[in-house]
């Protein structure tokens, strides 16, 4: 089954689709880690988006098509999970008519229900290993005593450029201008499912499960 993880930065969307490619041998498809890949490693696309990127706002639909495109070739295991994809109309118009080319459809979006100040305060804490992608959260989910990634055991972390109070604003206003509408399209095509996003990850999950599972 394919779905769709909807929902504000911050909103547990990673962590989630971290929870489903473990537990369900699921793809997770997230354009933020092929964004920041594609930084990373210096190609001209990925020092094309890097500003955009670092002032919160959205990369062109075009250079999140394609690399949705790609990645819709390799093989889909138990599925795919779009997280942080799609963010705009266009996109979600792009996406239904790529599954349609593979024979594919969509199981469910779901909408990850938060609310802003509580946003804030997971974003300003937000870690990852820098092995594995593992995510972190200096209150909810600190790095164990041991200093080791629970996943891996790597002892390092890393904070992204654009956590910090101000790119977190930018990105609000980009998720409720461009982002929000997709929840009624998604309602009025018959597919959106909403979840309480505020409870804790291990019923966040359940709730999920339920989902998936009906
Ligand atoms: P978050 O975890 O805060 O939801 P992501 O890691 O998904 O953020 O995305 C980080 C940044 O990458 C976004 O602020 C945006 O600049 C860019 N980005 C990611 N996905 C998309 C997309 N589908 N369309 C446009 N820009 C995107
Ligand atoms: P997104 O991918 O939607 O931007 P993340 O999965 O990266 O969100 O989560 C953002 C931050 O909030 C991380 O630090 C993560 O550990 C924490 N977090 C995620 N889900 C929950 C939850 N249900 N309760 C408390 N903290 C959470
Ligand atoms: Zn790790």
């Amino acid at each position: 089954m394919n779905i769709i993880l909807l929902g504000p930065p911050g909103a547990g969307k990673g962590t989630q689709a971290r929870r489903l490619v473990e537990g369900r041998d699921m793809i997770q498809l997230s354009t933020g880690d092929m964004l920041r890949e594609a930084k990373s490693s210096g190609t001209e696309m990925g020092e094309r988006v890097a500003k955009i990127m670092d002032r919160g706002e959205l990369v062109t639909d075009e250079i999140v098509i394609g690399l949705i495109e790609e990645k819709l070739n390799d093989d889909r295991k138990g599925g795919l999970i779009f997280d942080g994809f799609p963010r705009t109309l266009a996109q979600a118009d792009a996406l239904a008519e790529l599954l349609a080319r593979h024979g594919e459809d969509l199981g469910a979006v779901i909408e990850m229900q938060v609310d802003d100040d509580a946003l804030v305060k997971r974003i300003v804490a937000r870690s990852v290993c820098a092995n594995c992608g593992e995510v972190y959260n200096d209150i909810t989910k600190p790095v164990p005593e041991s200093g080791e990634c629970t996943q891996c055991g790597a002892t390092e972390f890393t904070r992204r450029g654009d956590d910090n109070e101000e790119s977190l604003k930018q990105r609000l206003l980009e998720y409720y201008k461009k982002t929000s509408p997709l929840i009624g399209y998604y309602y009025a095509k018959n597919e959106l499912d909403r979840i309480d996003g505020l409870a804790d990850i291990d019923e966040v999950g359940e709730q999920i499960d339920r989902i998936l599972d009906r």
